[in-house]
């Protein structure tokens, strides 16, 4: 569905760039220059917004559950993103990463802000009503009522592994009675390798000190 924007859209009949300049047939042999189309393996919106999120999760410090959130208007244009972690100020180093503990409060979860949270608050002012937010894992119920209450319409997920905890029965049922969209992430492309390091022939001959 969101496939069909195309971005901007030019008239065929634009005025050339080159009027006013001396036709290039007045001068030595007429040169053939090859027509390119467009590239036809772009990958499509949902794998690009979805791929975001994912990159959005190497950001997080929790050892056992790294969560990325992409949240998208209907121009397809990025308005937040987030990823799970404690809030701003509270030391990654003070606070407990564990899942279990003889209490609760050595555990993460009163302390941690889930991505979905992070990416609705991450939004600089952009309003998130009628957007749709890109999710690695199904939300929690706390997250649900985030995200209804922003006024987001669509939760595209990828992994349902909690389908059968009473969170996620409760997100369901909430998301259900609101009248937000929930459908699983149908991958196009199997994986993003992206290589941060370039070639020795394109780093330049300056190289910039990194000591200070
Ligand atoms: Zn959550």
């Amino acid at each position: 569905m969101h496939d069909n924007y195309s971005g901007p859209s030019f008239p065929s009949s634009s005025p050339s760039l080159n009027s006013g300049l001396p036709s290039p047939s007045s001068s030595g042999p007429k040169r053939v220059y090859e027509v390119a189309t467009k590239r036809p393996d772009a990958i499509s919106w949902d794998d690009y917004f979805m791929s975001i999120a994912h990159l959005s999760a190497l950001r997080s410090k929790d050892p056992s559950t790294q969560v990325g959130a992409c949240i998208v208007n209907e121009w397809n244009r990025i308005v937040g993103i987030g990823y799970n972690g404690f809030p701003a100020g509270c030391d990654d180093d003070r606070l407990p990463w564990s899942r279990e503990a003889e209490s609760e409060l050595d555990t993460k979860y009163p302390y941690v802000c889930h991505a979905e949270m992070n990416a609705i608050l991450n939004t600089n002012g952009a309003e998130s009503k009628g957007c749709r937010i890109y999710v690695k894992l199904f939300p929690c119920n706390e997250c649900a009522k985030l995200i209804i209450q922003s006024g987001i319409r669509e939760v595209v997920y990828l992994s349902d592994k909690y389908h059968e905890t009473d969170s996620c029965k409760a997100s369901r049922v909430l998301f259900d009675m609101s009248g937000v969209r929930c459908r699983r992430h149908e991958p196009k492309i199997g994986e993003i390798r992206i290589d941060l390091r370039l070639p020795e022939g394109e780093k330049g001959t300056k190289q910039i000190n990194d000591d200070g």
